[in-house]
């Protein structure tokens, strides 16, 4: 059965307004789903564990009668990674050690200089103390969220780690928990959606409240992260995945292909668009695509994303693909061309850059390394992919010589009076030499 792509030419006078019809997303705008949220939110907030084990009989029909029905233990979790056949548990371990060696790169320590008078000026570095990681698992289990959630603030020195995953109908997924104690998660509670956020961000008898939650989740996690923020600190609202190919043609196009479908499999609204410079290129990748989407096991959700959401773009030439890219500002971008290196001196704008033809984006989906929580819908402008330093935050520190004291306390003076402010002139102006 043949398929509708959209395809755009880059040189069409219409080109402008159709990129902004094919990027238009808006994450969280449901009233109905904020009015649920809003309802659920409160209501933890209000009763605590009574109410949160309520919400997750009703959703996850479970049939929870106390918070301990709904907390595993670490004997739970080091059983589930001893249980794993010897092959799943080695590549669980391979990516959890990958992932943990990357971000160790990522930690950032205290810094401080001394000025010539004596003045002692630095940054502190302090590691959050408590923090949620929110593991979806309405509709899929995903063990690899578990790693990519927790490893980073594990390294970054977070003492307690709280892990919350929905189980619909009491069903454990053993890889999630045996991930959770091969990424060193304090505790699991088996609660999701926005009464899991709310008992996060406020804690409840037996949840203790967090600094920050991270983590996917569908639009009723996404809303109720949104709406406790303040309360808590959140990595950000992830919109649906996508994935950019750029492609000079010269790969087979059955790898560009299954490259496309690997993140509309994630689901409907998921977006992945081809952009390449060779016009015969588009015809045979929509033809590796209608041959090989009967084989795939997700393909009415292929279909639907690559119908609904997806495009294969002809752009004049490189310059032409490279400002495509920033202001598509994707969250994956993958460069499958002959010299991905002499691209990126221009790319302003990707979650995480997927360089040279071997490098399937689907390896950085597990184990290559760096993390797969990334910005999504083009908010890779002004966002970075999760990593150690969400989970640190700095202090300013500061100590003044005398000198140093009575020197700057003469412009402090200038600028507090220039403001009406008399305490602070007078609190610097004491500490003025005569
Ligand atoms: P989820 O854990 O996010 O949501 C399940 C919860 O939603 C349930 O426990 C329930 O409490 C709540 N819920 C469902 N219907 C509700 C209703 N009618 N009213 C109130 N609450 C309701 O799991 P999911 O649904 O499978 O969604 C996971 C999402 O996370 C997907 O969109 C997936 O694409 C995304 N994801 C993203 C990444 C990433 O790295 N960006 C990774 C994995 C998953």
């Amino acid at each position: 059965m043949s398929i509708e792509i959209r395809r755009f030419r880059s040189d069409q006078s219409d080109f402008a307004a159709q990129m902004d019809e094919l990027l238009a997303w808006e994450a969280v705008s449901d009233s109905g789903v904020q009015e649920a949220v809003t309802n659920i939110v409160n209501d933890v907030r209000s009763r605590g564990d009574e109410a949160l084990i309520e919400y997750t009989n009703k959703f996850d029909r479970t049939s929870a009668s106390t918070m301990a029905d709904l907390e595993l233990t670490q004997e739970q979790l080091q059983a589930a990674l001893d249980g794993l056949d010897e092959k799943q548990r080695t590549a669980l371990i391979t990516a959890a050690d990958r992932v943990r060696d990357y971000h160790e790169k990522q930690k950032q320590d205290s810094w401080q200089y001394t000025e010539a008078d004596g003045t002692v000026l630095g940054q502190k570095v302090t590691p959050m103390d408590r923090v949620g990681i929110y593991v979806p698992g309405g509709k899929a289990a995903y063990p690899s969220s578990v790693l990519m959630n927790a490893i980073p603030a594990h390294v970054a020195g977070v003492s307690e780690i709280i892990m919350v995953v929905p189980t619909p109908d009491g069903q454990l997924n053993q890889l999630v928990l045996a991930a959770a104690a091969a990424a060193g998660v304090s505790r699991v509670f088996t609660v999701g959606g926005a009464q899991a956020v709310a008992a996060l961000a406020y804690g409840t008898e037996t949840v203790p409240g967090v600094d920050k939650i991270v983590g996917p989740g569908n639009i009723f996690v996404a809303t109720a992260k949104r709406m406790v923020f303040g309360q808590v600190g959140i990595d950000m609202i992830a919109g649906p995945s996508e994935i950019l190919v750029v492609c000079d043609g010269d790969t087979d196009p059955d790898w560009i292909a299954m490259d496309l479908f690997s993140q509309a499999e994630h689901d409907e609204d998921a977006q992945s668009i081809l952009v390449t410079m060779d016009e015969n290129f588009l015809d045979q990748v929509q033809a590796s695509i209608e041959k090989l989407l009967p084989t795939m096991e997700r393909e009415e959700i292929i279909r639907k994303s690559l119908s609904d959401r997806g495009a294969m773009i002809l752009a004049s030439d490189k310059e032409d693909a490279l400002n495509l890219i920033n202001r598509i500002a994707p969250e994956h971008l993958e460069l499958s061309v002959e010299d991905p290196d002499s691209w990126l001196p221009g790319i302003r704008h990707a979650g995480a850059i997927f360089m040279g033809r071997y490098t399937a984006e689907a390896l950085g989906d597990y184990c290559a390394g760096p993390n797969h929580v990334l910005p999504t819908s083009g908010t890779a402008r002004f966002s970075s992919p999760l990593g150690v330093y969400d989970f640190q935050k700095r202090s300013s520190l500061v100590k003044f010589s005398a000198d140093g004291a009575s020197e700057m306390g003469k412009v402090a003076s200038v600028l507090a009076r220039g403001e009406f402010l008399t305490a602070h002139a007078r609190s610097a102006e004491y500490r003025i030499k005569d």
